[in-house]
């Protein structure tokens, strides 16, 4: 049996064991879902909800309405998720796209889409990498794709999952080679919930991590 395999299963497993396995729910629609993860770059949940809301409740939900406003308005309003200069003409600019392609503010079309060509179709928006298209096609559509975020990422490396430097796309093949699609939802949930909580990138708690004697970070650790 792949060892790699067996590590990435015990991973799925204790994480479970430790915070449940989440039911698959679609969050937000996919037009919201996407608008709200271009917001969510390098700020936390709490600001970019927060961007969010007022976004839609400034505009009366109306994304025609956001499409052709003044973008300093838009600027204003999403400010508190920071980096707005470069989030607002974003929103806008894949306003413009779902509205000149598709004819309408839906992405519904990706429901019968195969998963590579989603992900393709949604890295096509303006700064959408395949962090947010996974996080669409995962949360929406339940389609068989991992996002991998920051916390992903470091803890698969520390793990000894993905190699010392693997890249976030790495991560991603690396994890979806080891287990079955059913798992990705509850194991991208767990995971970030783990690195905020215990697998901090400055500070880990290794001493009580339920994952520590798979961590070849911990061991090499506790080695020297
Ligand atoms: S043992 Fe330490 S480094 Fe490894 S996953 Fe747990 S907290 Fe992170």
């Amino acid at each position: 049996m792949n060892d790699r395999i067996e590590k990435a299963k015990a991973v799925y497993t204790r994480l479970n064991a430790a915070y449940g396995i989440p039911d698959w729910r679609p969050h937000f629609e996919p037009v919201d879902e996407l608008i709200l993860t271009i917001l969510s770059a390098n700020t936390n949940d709490r600001n970019s909800l927060r961007a969010f809301e007022t976004l839609k409740a400034r505009f009366g939900g109306d994304w025609d309405a956001i499409r052709t406003a003044d973008l300093a308005e838009i600027k204003e309003v999403i400010r508190v998720a920071g980096m707005y200069h470069q989030k607002a003409p974003r929103i806008v600019e894949s306003l413009e796209k779902l509205y000149r392609e598709v004819g309408a503010y839906s992405l519904e079309h990706l429901a019968e889409m195969p998963v590579e060509e989603a992900l393709d179709y949604l890295q096509s928006f303006p700064g959408v990498g395949h962090k947010t298209a996974s996080i669409v096609l995962l949360f929406c559509f339940r389609k068989p794709t991992f996002p991998v975020d920051t916390h992903v990422q470091r803890q698969s490396q520390r793990l000894g999952i993905s190699r010392a430097k693997a890249a976030p796309l790495e991560v991603k093949r690396d994890w979806e080679s080891l287990l079955p699609d059913a798992d990705f939802y509850s194991l991208h949930l767990n995971l970030i919930r783990h690195g905020r909580e215990v697998c901090d990138a400055r500070g880990p708690r290794c001493a009580g991590c339920v994952l520590r004697s798979l961590c070849e970070h911990a061991q090499s650790y506790t080695a020297g």
